[in-house]
């Protein structure tokens, strides 16, 4: 059994040192506990956060124990009355190949629906974010303009097709040409490189000619204030995440905050900040609504899967630094 565990905590960006492959024996289930062959593990943002040892909304990954995060797996041995051999799961799990487990917050996920590993994208937590963020947060209304940064990230790609679907007018910025070129596939009325925009408020300017009414921010810096200039009356943001913080080593590092925050009172602006998980039933709700439109073809995802589970610490580098295309995902077995 191959495990990775975080042995170091990272100053700044974090590095491969921080991280440690373990081998051990395959673990042997107890009374009422499964034995899961993990298919697929999500390498997501917020897992920077908990390599810190600081307290946060989810506490701190352990020093020398394995790391942890979303995982499909399958059933490979069951002494529980809850799960049968060959089952398929989702839920928190290890950074390992097998891992043993009473069950407790794995539910059993249909393989004929989508792919297994949408589950860790749009069928899971990154899906429900986006669902979350513009209906329940930014309480989106048919017909308005829709911008969201990270576009064509995990959560991003997601935010851009369900505002389409809504009737929206929707435009998005990535930090690649190609998946600049990907989110006009995928139906967004404009999208922009926000590495080679000269100005981002004129980008932001000409990718939203009515303005922009909902603005999903997933990245921070010097986006925000850009969108600041380039909100309308009575807008929203919905702020999800401020990946371009998460690696800053000191208060200094940090973004400077918009300097235009005044407009939040002349343009009667609501921002409100969020955590997925806080909306239970939004996310309950998301899974029917995604079901349909994946079955209706209304909807689509893209991934980028990285083999080996020894090759995770890489895939969640390179996701932070903007390598992966689509939702990263790590392929750790065959079914
Ligand atoms: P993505 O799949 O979008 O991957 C991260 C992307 O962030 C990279 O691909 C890169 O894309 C972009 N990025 C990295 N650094 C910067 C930077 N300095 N400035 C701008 N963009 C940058 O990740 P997710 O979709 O999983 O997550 C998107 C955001 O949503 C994150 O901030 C995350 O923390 C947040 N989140 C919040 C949740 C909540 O409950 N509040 C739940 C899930 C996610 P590019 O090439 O375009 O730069």
């Amino acid at each position: 059994n191959i495990e990775v565990c975080q042995i170091k905590r990272p100053k700044g960006w974090p590095e491969m040192s921080d991280f440690e492959v373990k081998y051990s024996t395959v673990p042997t289930p107890g009374d009422g506990e499964i034995l899961l062959k993990i298919l697929y593990l999500s390498v997501d943002p917020y897992m920077r956060g908990r390599m810190n040892d600081t307290k946060s909304y989810v506490p701190p990954f352990e020093l020398g124990k394995p790391m942890q995060g979303g995982i499909v797996a399958k059933v490979e041995k069951s002494n529980s009355d809850k799960f049968t051999e060959g089952d398929y799961v989702v839920g928190m799990g290890n950074w390992a190949e097998y891992m043993v487990t009473d069950g407790g917050g794995f539910i059993k996920v249909d393989p004929s629906l989508a792919p297994l590993s949408y589950y860790l994208g749009i069928l899971g937590m990154p899906g429900q974010t986006a669902w979350v963020g513009l209906t329940a947060v930014a309480g989106l209304k048919k017909g308005q303009n829709v911008y969201v940064s990270a576009a064509s990230g995990a959560v991003g790609q997601v935010v851009g097709q369900i505002a389409k679907n809504m009737g929206c007018h929707v435009s998005g910025s990535a930090g690649d040409d190609a998946k600049v070129a990907y989110l006009k596939e995928l139906g967004f009325d404009a999208a922009f490189n926000y590495k080679t925009a000269d100005n981002l408020n004129k980008a932001l300017a000409e990718a939203n000619p009515k303005g922009i009414d909902v603005y999903f921010e997933n990245v921070g810096g010097p986006m925000l204030e850009a969108v600041l200039n380039n909100m309308n009356m009575f807008g929203r943001i919905a702020v999800c995440g401020m990946i371009a913080d998460y690696n800053a080593k000191s208060a200094s590092e940090v973004s400077t905050a918009p300097r235009n925050m005044t407009q939040m009172i002349g343009k009667a602006i609501r921002m409100e900040g969020f955590i997925v998980s806080y909306y239970p039933d939004a996310c309950k709700e998301w899974l029917g609504v995604c079901a349909e439109w994946l079955k209706d073809g209304k909807i689509s995802y893209k991934e980028s899967m990285v083999e080996g589970i020894e090759n995770a610490p890489q895939g969640f580098l390179d996701m932070l630094s903007g390598k992966n295309f689509g939702k990263q995902v790590i392929k750790v077995a065959d079914d």
